[in-house]
């Protein structure tokens, strides 16, 4: 072998040798993926890691075993609309107007929905080219400039808002629930006059709802398949299980929990389907998934309502069940397993995202949420100690550490009967005793009272004033 060729040879062995550890090279730190899974009305007791006995959640249960069970977790408001300002905005809905006391929620004819001067989760990871997917209820306004596409989400799949507001004018009161117990789900026409849209447009009227829990998974899968190169941020929001309830055939009569069962176990099947995807296309170690709801069970609604489990009331009241919502947090290589302790909200999503993204918070605002990416990762303590229970525009309870206490409250919160009262002095439960709310101890604390009656006023002086875009119409 000549001079030349040894040359040439130890060249080509360096360049492979190269080549080698280009290939074994780690890929620059990629930000991580985001899911959030939001279910509409799911009581605090629907799920086996949260104790239902009736009905069977395993890839929730199993997921809960691998990722972070969170008992102690809150939504913005007992209704949809406010509650899902608060998720994507980081904040209370009376800052942003999503909010009213005479309209609770958006409806068909509602001309108003989310200012674009808020800054949504989806907008926020836009720093870091995250690709953004709505699927699913936004019911944060149904008009061009208020729909997802228009907040930072690069698609939109779904019904712009709750599945019972294809009824127009819907039926008030007691004729209401006779309707809805008439009807009992089987009246695919009449309930079937919401629009599907994709984008801005709408796609489907009447819409199949037996299929849109099944057809919302396919969306997701297919997104995270897709995008499995870049971060992604997907955010899947089920229509079910608010009333009218509607499952697959594979899901009828496959629940000891009747209608409202079976109508779980398919959104359980889903979350073990997204699971699924998110492992095949290897970004487990690099992808968090929140499961939660936006309110409590409507209770109104008997058997076709979930469960609160140990908690007094649901969906529309400032009690325990209306706003603590069973949440899981999974992300095998970023979430540390195990019970939290703590308290959370799902404000403090917008902040947590933003922690791990390392993109900076929305600027020039008031947040409401907590950074707890410390706590996901197991390396320190929940930063939240208050939590406000707002009911529309007012503030209704505080609870602060262990203690909360009710200014007033609403039982039941729908129906015959439904009565608000007043409390002076307010009532003062101490949650880690009494999970129930049903012994009032301020007789014995009235410094804990006055602890809390300066939050309250402290937190009530720090609300601007803004239109309320519920009432616009
Ligand atoms: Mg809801």
């Amino acid at each position: 072998m000549n001079t030349n060729c040894v040359t040439k040879c130890a060249a080509l062995l360096l360049l492979l040798l190269h080549v080698e550890a280009w290939a074994d090279a780690p890929e620059p730190q990629r930000p991580p993926n985001f899911v959030v899974i939001f279910c509409d009305d799911l009581g605090y007791g629907d799920l086996g890691s949260f104790g239902s006995k009736t009905i069977r959640t395993p890839h929730l249960d199993r997921m809960a075993q691998q990722g972070q069970r969170w008992s102690q977790f809150y939504v913005g408001a007992s209704v949809c609309t406010p509650s899902r300002a608060a998720l994507m905005t980081g904040r209370l809905p009376i800052r942003s107007g999503m909010c009213s006391s005479r309209r609770r929620v958006l409806f068909p004819n509602s001309k108003g929905g989310l200012p674009q001067a808020e800054v949504t989760i989806a907008e926020a990871l836009k720093q870091k080219n995250y690709v953004t997917a709505c699927v699913g209820k936004w019911h944060l306004g149904h008009l061009p400039e208020y729909l997802p596409i228009a907040h930072g989400f690069d698609s939109y799949y779904g019904i712009p808002y709750s599945n019972d507001m294809g009824l127009t004018p819907q039926p008030k009161g007691k004729k209401r629930l006779a309707y809805y117990a008439a009807n009992r789900a089987v009246d695919l026409d009449y309930w079937g006059r919401v629009p599907l849209m994709e984008g801005a447009r709408i796609i489907e009227r009447p819409v199949d709802q037996t299929s849109l829990t099944r057809r919302y998974t396919e969306r997701a899968v297919q997104f995270i398949q897709d995008n499995r190169q870049r971060p992604f941020f997907l955010y899947l929001a089920h229509n079910m299980p608010h009333v009218p309830l509607f499952r697959s055939e594979k899901f009828r009569n496959v629940s000891a929990g009747g209608v409202y069962g079976g109508v779980i176990q398919e959104i359980d099947w889903s979350v073990g389907q997204l699971l699924d995807t998110i492992r095949t296309a290897g970004l487990e170690k690099n992808t968090v998934v929140v499961f939660t709801s936006d309110n409590g069970p409507w209770l109104w609604f008997r058997d076709h309502g979930g469960s609160s489990g140990p908690l007094r009331g649901g969906k529309g009241g400032t009690f325990e069940g209306g706003m603590r919502e069973p949440t899981v947090i999974w992300g095998p290589g970023i979430v540390q397993p195990g019970e939290v302790a703590g308290l959370g909200a799902t404000m403090d999503l917008l902040p947590t995202f933003c922690a791990l993204a390392g993109v900076d918070l929305p600027a020039g605002r008031v947040l409401d949420g907590y950074d707890l990416s410390h706590v996901l990762k197991g390396k320190g303590n929940s930063p939240r100690q208050t939590v406000f229970y707002y009911l529309g525009t007012e503030v209704w309870a505080v609870r602060h550490g262990n203690y909360k206490m009710h200014l007033k409250t609403v039982e039941p919160a729908y129906g015959e009967g439904k009565t608000v009262t007043a409390h002076d002095p307010p009532l003062l439960f101490d949650l880690a005793a009494d999970l129930g709310e049903r012994n009032n101890v301020a007789a014995a604390h009235a410094e804990v009272l006055e602890q809390l009656a300066a939050l309250v006023m402290q937190h009530r002086a720090s609300i601007k004033s803004v239109p309320s875009q519920l009432e616009i119409r």
